[in-house]
């Protein structure tokens, strides 16, 4: 659907220039979904739209249709998670991640993107994808917001990673690429950012630094899968 909506949708105007910018637009600008049932949905938006996105919120299950990837933002799992499932939204969301959308998650969006988490609430669930578990509010209370730079993939310039009540990664699968650890203090050598195929999650909040690489990062995982 999402490679061939172009292709059909453009085809009845054609041949000639116009058809050809029809393509260029579906190529350089994804369409994606921003989760906007809790949390900083605004600037997600903004990230996105910086980077060359068409950002669109997602509160309904027919808004998924249209979209080529979606991002979780931060805010607190166990209400997204509530909420996912009183909109409707958690199987139909869940079914597309494991049908190959890309997603990426902030902060509790790391958390519904995990397989498995430590300290959740009773009745929580996440939607999964990635082969990992996480922390809930694993930095504890007297560091419960904190921001430090670190090390991201192979990136020539560190990340400024603000951690808000943030999760880490407590143990990742063989498949799970761990692409930054924090950096000194009690939790040092700690996971705060994987990539899992279509799936990426950082426990920060880029969205809130006005650096958009993660973003920019996201996107082309969302163009390379077409
Ligand atoms: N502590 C929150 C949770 O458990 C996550 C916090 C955040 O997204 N900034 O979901």
């Amino acid at each position: 659907m999402r490679g061939g909506g172009g292709g059909a949708g453009s085809g009845g105007r054609g041949r000639g220039p116009g058809r050809t910018l029809a393509w260029l637009v579906v190529t350089t600008a994804p369409t994606i979904g921003v989760l906007a049932l809790q949390g900083d949905v605004r600037e997600h938006v903004h990230a996105l739209e910086a980077v060359g996105a068409t950002a669109v919120p997602v509160k309904l299950e027919s808004e998924l249709h249209g979209i080529q990837g979606i991002v979780l933002p931060g805010g607190e799992s166990t209400v997204i998670d509530k909420l996912l499932r009183s909109f409707g939204l958690f199987e139909p969301l869940r079914d597309r991640l494991r049908g190959g959308l890309p997603a990426y998650g902030s902060c509790a969006g790391m958390i519904l993107l995990a397989d498995r988490v430590t300290d959740a609430t009773a009745d929580q669930q996440t939607l999964g994808g990635i082969d990992m578990t996480v922390r809930r509010n694993a930095f504890g209370r007297q560091v419960d917001s904190f921001e430090q730079d670190v090390a991201y993939a192979d990136w020539p310039a560190p990340v400024h990673a603000v951690f808000i009540r943030a999760p880490w990664v407590e143990q990742v699968g063989e498949s799970v690429e761990v692409l930054a650890r924090v950096d000194g203090g009690r939790a040092d050598g700690r996971i705060v950012a994987v990539r899992h195929g279509a799936l990426l999650a950082t426990s920060f909040h880029p969205e809130v630094t006005g650096d958009h690489r993660v973003h920019a990062q996201f996107v082309d995982m969302v163009r390379e899968r077409g």
